[in-house]
């Protein structure tokens, strides 16, 4: 029984898996914040997704609010992404070959998004953000790279410097195993501080080749920028001839079929993608204008490959996904839904005095335990305020509500969590936010 009411989930059949994945990966997981290192117990192993569900191996039944950390935007095992996978599928795994299912992803894309003309299509958002990198150093002919405190880009060797994510989690802020020399090509700088940029371009003239951010970060909690401030950013690296990349790995088609740029109405000079791109299967992609993108091999001398990149079954769940999301009113209807949600919550709080808010913006949320208006940068989050995250995380899991195991993750909700599962979700949330307080 735990110290705040309900006895706690059995976890018999997730913990026995635990013990051996330990004797076969490292920490017993195949990615760090799978863990569950910073919350309580032992991983839950899922056996099975559908609609806005999730089952452990316990049989235990959950609302995901994780939703595989961003891409399931319609939801688990949806039934047309299903479909069009199962028939593509039939047709072979991988040729290592041109297929039209490559063209009509990026038909689908890059018709229906005025900040891109071109597009590469990669394995994982890691992958795009490092040939991005590796693209914007062959264009501008320049090596160094800014990036900001608390933005993370997947675990490219020179990005893992003040990096969030898993790396926060663990309260460290870069990696071993980089060699300073390359970390040397990284500028790290505080969000949401105009000085600190204008200091870097003095000092590092004509030396930055990009400048990478998330627009909507959310590797580190949810630090909402002010669009002014993306703004600056825009023209301070057009006025030094330096790229500006949004990292939309999270927000792209999460915030809208534009990502951030469209809902900010900024125009990057590249952009990555990730997660929903691929509709639950590994694809990432990177894209730009056509003379940017010109630039890459074979076209140009910038090299970048892959035996698996544009796979054909990967494709198929990405065209399915992305179909539905350009359906009249999809974003209109998932949005206003989270706000719904999330202006309940933070209602139920405020009435309770409690210090605690939710940050939200699309179908993104975060939990924070705060009484700040707004937090916009990484040293902002009071480190002491994730004890109260775990035994929120705790008591929600023990009411079948299941949220990425770390405080500084953000929740997504997906087309499939319906009114009445929400309505569920929130007599949960009120429940467990009586107890932590
Ligand atoms: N960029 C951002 C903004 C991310 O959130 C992530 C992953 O969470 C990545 C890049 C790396 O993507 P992947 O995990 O697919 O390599």
């Amino acid at each position: 029984v735990t110290t705040t009411g309900k006895p706690d989930i059995s976890r018999e059949k997730s913990a026995e898996l635990f013990e051996k994945a330990k004797t076969y990966f490292p920490g017993g997981v195949n990615s760090p914040v799978r863990a569950f290192k910073s919350v309580y117990g032992t991983p839950l192993f899922i056996q099975k997704g559908d609609g806005c569900h999730i089952w452990d191996a316990d049989g235990n039944q959950f609302i995901d609010f994780c939703c595989s950390w961003g891409p399931l935007i319609l939801g688990h095992n949806n039934a047309r992404v299903r479909e069009k996978v199962t028939e593509v599928m039939q047709n072979g795994m991988s040729f290592g070959a041109p297929t039209a299912l490559e063209n009509d992803l990026a038909e689908l894309i890059l018709k229906n998004n005025k900040y891109l003309e071109k597009i590469r299509f990669v394995s994982s958002g890691t992958e795009a953000v490092m040939s991005a990198i590796r693209l914007a150093r062959g264009y501008t002919k320049r090596d160094k790279i800014l990036k900001f405190e608390g933005c993370y880009h997947g675990h490219v060797d020179a990005l893992l410097v003040k990096a969030g994510s898993g790396l926060v989690t663990f309260g460290e802020t870069s990696s071993a195993g980089v060699p300073k020399s390359f970390a040397d090509e990284t500028i790290v700088v505080a969000l949401n501080d105009r000085e600190a940029i204008k200091k870097a371009f003095d000092e590092f003239k004509d030396q930055i080749a990009a400048v990478i951010i998330e627009p909507i970060p959310a590797n580190n909690g949810l630090l909402l920028q002010e669009k002014e401030y993306l703004q600056f950013l825009r023209e301070i690296c057009t006025q030094n001839q330096t790229l500006l990349i949004f990292d939309e790995v999270i927000s792209g088609f999460r915030v809208g079929f534009e990502g951030a740029a469209g809902f900010y109405q900024i125009k990057p000079d590249m952009v990555t993608y990730g997660k929903i791109i691929g509709g639950g299967l590994p694809v990432g992609a990177y894209g730009a204008s056509k003379e940017v993108m010109s630039n890459i091999s074979p076209e140009g001398p910038v090299y970048q490959a892959g035996t698996l990149s544009g796979n054909p079954v990967a494709m198929a769940a990405g065209i399915a996904q992305l179909t539905e999301l350009l359906r009249l009113g999809f974003y209109r209807d998932l949005n206003g839904k989270t706000q719904e949600f999330t202006e309940s919550i933070q209602r139920f709080a405020t009435a309770r005095s409690y210090k605690f808010k939710v940050f939200s913006v699309g179908s993104i949320f975060w939990f924070a335990f705060t009484d700040k208006e707004s937090i916009r940068s990484a040293e902002e989050i009071e480190a002491s305020s994730m004890e109260k995250f775990k035994l929120m995380h705790r008591e929600l899991l023990n009411r079948g509500i299941y949220l990425g195991p770390s405080g500084y993750e953000v929740g997504f909700i997906s087309a499939a969590h319906s009114k009445v599962e929400l309505e569920k979700a929130k007599r949960a949330i009120f429940e467990s936010l009586d107890l932590v307080f």
